[in-house]
């Protein structure tokens, strides 16, 4: 037993014996006969990019090996592609690739070092897959993707159920405990199983016995070639959110085969990547779909995984003791927080540093080309060049702003031994985290603001809230340097009538400091023109909050009598209590530059409340009648009785006059400009380690 794994056993019999077993479902082993995995959380599967960096399992091995010693008791890696149909022309798969059962050793060594497990998931990405050399088992193309699948030859079908027993065999020689057969989410194995893609009439289609043969073909495979003590995980679509998906009967049907033809475990997949409802962003509440989990559990003889937002220590162990399934899979709240589950063991929950579903680093990243991160935790998947070390020399460092920025800042140079203050004139901590929190969907920000007082507290940093710094402050006290987080200021637009009664700024409408009038324009539509739609346009408790609402607006029927969770289902959205306009000058689509995985959401979601969006408009004049515009040059007023600017932001920095301290410039103090909190927090972080 290495001494890392010994600590973490020393540290969980501690847990275990005493009576204060914070987590006992959470916390305790699953036995699979063959094996025992040592808790009940499971890392579920992400790419992060670092699969596609050439020579890269040094760092998987880095970044796996610390959310083992984190504690996770099973780890599934990012999904590696199945077949050259998914692969870009004259790339082979990995199991094809000279060296590669050495490089992945690397990566299950550093597992087994801190006493986890570890499966590789094998991925077939079917009519999803972003090469011209596409196949499906029909060709049908898929909404998200401009190629056109060919429909698989019984000769390729056959050639792709043995790459996934050489991937499986591959696997095992390179010491992964077990393999995830990817079933869910709309990928190839998926689309055999649903009649929306599959319209074959051989063997492999028609009715559903055909249909569900290559799945359990695969596992039967898998599983004569591996032998009994290696672990079978499938990911099976147990709620597909597509027309002509899958029935509950169907799902319980494959389910049983699957666990006849030798899974070990069966884990939860909800939605395929082409269904228009939210599965996992943060508007989606907290574990939403475990219901789904709970239905199928009790028809299957295996262990079953639950998932999708569950974030914290408290809902896992909730999920569990309800019987929901007997295992949670979490995998953006292990971005964020690598100890999560040795913090919630050692009875430090409010220690970790939660998931809040923005998807801003991880997905929005991996759908743009880039290696994943986290918001909350720019160290994930950078885990080499982020070093969080003692500082060679002990300074003393004033931090003003206690927005994202500056808090990254201070807890990140208190950690490095950095004797720390920060000041803020505001009588809390967080910024404009304060005011995003109020958000309808954006609950989860203050679960950050938590984070940081915890941390801030733990390491000693002095905090002075109500206080405004000034220059001549700075320069008579004996801090060694500055760290100027002080944010922004809203941008006021030079428009006629301006300082009309009816304006107000999105500060005071989201503060509620100011009513919100009964019909509003709104002008500026990034990202924050709609949060305040948002937050005007919803009149009931926020579906982010109540799993039944958030189901009943989207449509998706709880009672699993539809196909596929929707068929037949009408969405049934409240609409807005009161008229709402946003508006932009530029001509395009509003929301162009929202979020890659999530903008779509905010966009309907306002759609669906019935806000009207206007682009191309030249703002004319505001006076008691309304807003006149000319909207592609033609004159337009809107008869509201408010008018709310949201027209962006600029640095706040008046501090830096007559300062004669060195400091250092972070966050939007620095460049308010597609200013996030993503950069924010990245900037404070690195500086921090650089000082
Ligand atoms: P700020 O958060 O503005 O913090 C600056 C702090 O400095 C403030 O607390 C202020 O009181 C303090 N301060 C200023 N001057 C002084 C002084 N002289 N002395 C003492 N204290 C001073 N970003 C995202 O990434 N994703 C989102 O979904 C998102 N949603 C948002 C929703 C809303 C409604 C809003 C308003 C913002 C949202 N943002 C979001 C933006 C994000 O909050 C900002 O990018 C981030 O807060 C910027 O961090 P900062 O630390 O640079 O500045
Ligand atoms: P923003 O995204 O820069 O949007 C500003 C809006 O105001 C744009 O619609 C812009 O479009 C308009 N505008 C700019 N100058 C104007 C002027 N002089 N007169 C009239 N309109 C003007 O800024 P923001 O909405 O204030 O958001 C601030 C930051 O917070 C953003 O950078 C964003 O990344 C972050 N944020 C992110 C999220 C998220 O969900 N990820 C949510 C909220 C905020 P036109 O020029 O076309 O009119
Ligand atoms: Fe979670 Fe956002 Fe971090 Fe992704 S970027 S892991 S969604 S907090």
């Amino acid at each position: 037993m290495s001494e890392s794994h010994a600590g973490y056993s020393a540290r969980q019999n501690e847990y275990m014996s005493s009576t204060n077993n914070p987590f006992p479902r959470l916390l305790e082993p699953l036995d699979l006969g063959f094996t025992q995995i040592r808790n009940r959380l499971l890392m579920g599967s992400m790419h992060t990019g670092l699969e596609d960096i050439p020579g890269s399992h040094e760092r998987m091995a880095l970044f796996y090996g610390e959310r083992a010693r984190g504690g996770v008791g099973l780890i599934v890696t990012g999904g590696f592609m199945a077949s050259q149909y998914c692969l870009p022309p004259g790339i082979k798969p990995v199991y094809e690739q000279q060296g590669q059962v050495q490089n992945h050793r690397k990566i299950t060594d550093a597992v087994h070092r801190e006493g986890g497990k570890i499966c590789l998931q094998i991925l077939h990405t079917g009519r999803y897959s972003r090469t011209e050399n596409l196949i499906a088992p029909s060709p049908i193309r898929a909404p998200i993707n401009k190629f056109v699948p060919q429909e698989a030859t019984h000769e390729q079908i056959l050639g792709e159920i043995e790459a996934f027993v050489q991937f499986a065999a591959f696997s095992q020689d390179a010491g992964y405990d077990g393999v995830e057969i990817m079933g869910s989410e709309g990928y190839f194995i998926n689309e055999f199983i649903a009649a929306r893609t599959n319209q074959r009439k051989d063997q492999w289609g028609g009715s559903y016995e055909n249909r569900i043969r290559l799945p359990l073909e695969i596992v039967r495979r898998v599983r004569e070639k591996t032998g009994p003590n290696f672990i079978i995980i499938f990911r099976l679509s147990m709620l597909d959110l597509v027309e002509g998906g899958s029935s509950f009967e169907e799902i319980v049907q494959l389910g049983k085969a699957l666990c006849e033809n030798g899974v070990s475990l069966i884990n939860t997949g909800i939605g395929w990547h082409e269904a228009t409802i939210p599965t996992i962003a943060t508007k989606v509440p907290r574990a939403a779909f475990t219901w789904v989990t709970a239905q199928f559990r009790k028809h299957f003889s295996v262990p079953v995984i639950t998932s999708n937002r569950i974030n914290t220590p408290e809902l896992a162990e909730e999920v569990l003791s309800r019987g929901d399934a007997d295992m949670v899979s979490l995998a953006r709240p292990l971005l964020a927080d690598a100890d999560f589950i040795n913090k919630a063991a050692a009875n430090r929950s409010d220690e970790i540093n939660t998931c809040i579903g923005c998807n801003q680093a991880c997905l929005d990243h991996i759908f743009s080309g880039q290696l994943s991160s986290c918001l909350v935790n720019p160290r994930a998947c950078h885990e080499q060049e982020i070093v969080i070390a003692p500082a060679q020399t002990k300074k003393s460092i004033a931090v003003v702003g206690a927005g994202p920025a500056g808090l990254a800042a201070a807890i990140t140079a208190a950690q490095r031994g950095h004797k720390v203050s920060i000041f803020d004139k505001s009588e809390s901590i967080g910024g404009q985290f304060n005011l995003a929190r109020r958000i309808p969907g954006k609950e989860e920000f203050a679960e950050t603001l938590r984070y940081y007082s915890v941390q801030l507290q733990r390491l000693g940093v002095d905090i002075r809230l109500n206080s405004e710094v000034d220059s001549s402050f700075l320069n008579d006290s004996d801090f060694d340097e500055v760290i100027v987080a002080t944010g922004i200021k809203p941008r006021t637009p030079a428009i006629d009538g301006i300082d009309h009664p009816m304006v107000v700024s999105y500060i005071d409408v989201i503060s509620g400091k100011v009513p919100a009038g009964n019909s509003v324009a709104i002008i500026g539509a990034g990202g924050i023109g709609f949060d305040v739609a948002e937050l005007l346009s919803h009149s009931g408790p926020a579906p982010s909050l109540d799993i039944p609402t958030f189901m009943h607006d989207w449509g998706v029927d709880m009672s699993l009598q539809a196909r596929g969770g929707i068929e037949g289902v009408e969405p049934q959205t409240p609409p807005s209590p009161r008229d709402i306009f946003l508006c932009q000058r530029k001509a395009e689509g509003l929301g162009k530059n929202l979020g890659k995985t999530t903008g779509w959401i905010h966009r309907l979601g306002l759609i669906k409340r019935g806000v009207k969006m206007l682009a191309g408009c030249e703002y004319v004049g505001i006076d008691d009648d309304g807003l006149h515009l000319l909207v592609d040059n033609q004159p337009r007023l809107l008869e509201v009785d408010q008018v709310i600017i949201c027209a962006g932001q600029e640095p706040l920095r008046d501090l830096l006059e007559g300062l004669q301290k060195p400091y250092h410039l972070i966050g939007g103090a620095d460049v308010a400009s597609e200013l996030d909190a993503k950069r924010a927090i990245d900037q404070g972080t690195r500086l921090a380690t650089s000082l």
